[in-house]
């Protein structure tokens, strides 16, 4: 088959687009002809050899995956060839004490799909078969691959992480990117006021389109008073985070006493200072979150057979210019999903 595959670390000239073996199902895997799959800034981390001892080599990128299903394996059930399906982007035991209780990202054995495993950069894909899903009618392989991960990953740190509830403000950090999008929607499904931040005017309009209350520049303007500024003084109870470093001490600073910050990833890096007296004085909650469980992302998508939450396809490139696609999506270019289609 044809994939893109890096076999040393670096940059995007690392990615080569070549003949690779077909991959060999398993009795309980199946195999996906893949039609499109969505970029996450995993794909990034992955390549440049972030915990690279957990990456196989040579290695195909790819965590988000739409296609259809062309070999079941004999262990399969309730699955047959030719469905149209997009994969869960976790694998986990199934059976532990994490996995049992909707917390599959803590199973010891969790593995994210294109990152500890091989994924869908490439004309095919072996996956378990419980990682597959229907995907709901309205949505083309393109949007249905850019929607498993960013959207569990948002509903898993809204819903079960932060606790957001009518009425709340919630702060997006980064609107433009995948899962900034995504939690835009999420919040707003939820009921909350959002205030969404963006790094270019060209993406304030889009912002807004996804039901932003008020969209601000995170390069131009004062977040943290402008936060208080449009909350009239009592600024916001749920921040949501995913870039870590850049925007920790303007998180602090835009929290109202009780508020709760929840964090995914950190792409300006991983390094905070906390004074701890204004975390106990001000009552503050600071809330990790990894990917999500599988009834998450059942619930969340059965949000968009109805388009309350809706795909946001930013740009679609052929499966041989994965390499520019990675380079739009680190120069931050985009507004949603930079996805391939294969
Ligand atoms: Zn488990």
């Amino acid at each position: 088959m044809r994939a893109v595959r890096f076999h040393k670390f670096g940059g995007p000239e690392k990615l080569q687009f070549e003949e690779a073996p077909n991959p060999k199902i398993g009795p309980t895997e199946v195999l996906v002809k893949v039609r499109a799959c969505a970029l996450n800034h995993l794909d990034i981390w992955a390549r440049g050899g972030t915990r690279s001892e957990r990456i196989p080599m040579p290695h195909i990128s790819g965590s988000d995956i739409s296609g259809e299903i062309s070999e079941v394996g004999s262990l399969v059930i309730r699955h047959s060839i030719a469905e149209r399906v997009l994969i869960a982007p976790g694998i986990s035991c199934g059976i532990c004490d994490y996995c049992s209780s909707g917390w599959d990202s803590l199973c010891e054995s969790y593995r994210i799909i294109g990152y500890e495993t091989q994924g869908g950069y490439a004309e095919y894909v072996a996956v378990p078969g419980t990682n597959v899903l229907p995907i709901p009618d309205k949505l083309s392989f393109e949007q249905a691959a850019s929607v498993p991960l960013v959207f569990l990953t948002a509903w898993h740190m809204l819903v079960t992480r932060a606790g957001l509830v009518p009425g709340e403000t919630v702060l997006v950090w980064a609107a433009g990117s995948g899962v900034g999008s995504a939690a835009v929607q999420v919040a707003k499904l939820l009921g909350a006021k959002v205030i969404a931040t963006v790094g270019s005017e060209s993406k304030r309009e889009k912002a807004q389109k996804l039901g932003s209350d008020f969209v601000l520049n995170h390069h131009t303007q004062d977040i943290p008073n402008e936060v208080k500024r449009l909350t009239n003084g009592r600024k916001a109870n749920v921040v949501f985070d995913h870039v870590g470093e850049a925007t920790w001490e303007k998180s602090m600073k835009s929290m109202t006493p009780a508020g709760r910050l929840v964090n995914c990833g950190v792409t300006s890096g991983g390094r905070a200072q906390i004074d701890i007296r204004y975390i106990f004085v001000k009552q503050f909650s600071l809330m990790g979150s990894y990917m999500g469980g599988r009834g998450e992302l059942l619930k969340v998508l059965s949000f968009f057979e109805d388009g309350m939450l809706k795909p946001v396809v930013d740009s679609v490139f052929p499966l041989m210019d994965a390499a520019k696609a990675q380079e739009k999506m680190e120069k931050s270019e985009h507004f949603g999903k930079i996805v391939l289609k294969v």
